[in-house]
């Protein structure tokens, strides 16, 4: 599977609220950008959507580029992925990558009560008054698969 082909995606694909999305994505940036300037005149432009998007993608291409080198490595995903703490902070939780490719699926990253994942209590915040629903999570038979405990299995 290559990432090009978005076959990763079915579940998204066929649901017309993400279909109206990407079609539409560009209007609705335009859309945010002029009411940011009938609020705030172009410095509101400039911080919201210059400032603020900036940090925001740099925030991604950190986890993409440190959770790569430094952290720890906790599950047997075959790669170089690696849950970082500080990452994770400064991410909303995007930091537990290593977590994040061996269940790429699992809306919650931070997988152990002490790994601070933000954006996981927001989505479980958004089940539990009914706005987010089937909430995707790592079985335990998947995690035990994933695990470098399941390498002895053959022996
Ligand atoms: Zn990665």
């Amino acid at each position: 599977m290559f990432y090009q082909e978005r076959n990763n995606v079915e579940d998204l694909k066929n649901q017309a609220f993400y279909r109206f999305l990407k079609r539409t994505y560009a209007l609705h940036t335009i859309a945010f950008a002029a009411l940011l300037y009938v609020v705030g005149g172009f410095s509101y432009i400039v911080w919201v959507l210059g400032v603020a998007g900036t940090l925001g993608y740099h925030g991604t291409f950190l986890v993409n580029s440190v959770c790569h080198i430094w952290g720890s490595h906790v599950w047997n995903t075959g790669d170089l992925s690696k849950n970082n703490w500080w990452v994770a902070l400064l991410s909303f939780g995007e930091g537990w990558h290593n977590n994040h490719h061996a269940f790429e699926y699992s809306a919650r990253h931070g997988l152990e009560w002490w790994q601070i994942d933000v954006g996981w209590y927001i989505i479980r915040f958004l089940e539990v008054v009914g706005l987010a629903t089937n909430v995707k999570l790592p079985s335990k038979d998947h995690k035990l698969k994933m695990s470098f405990a399941s390498l002895n299995k053959f022996e």
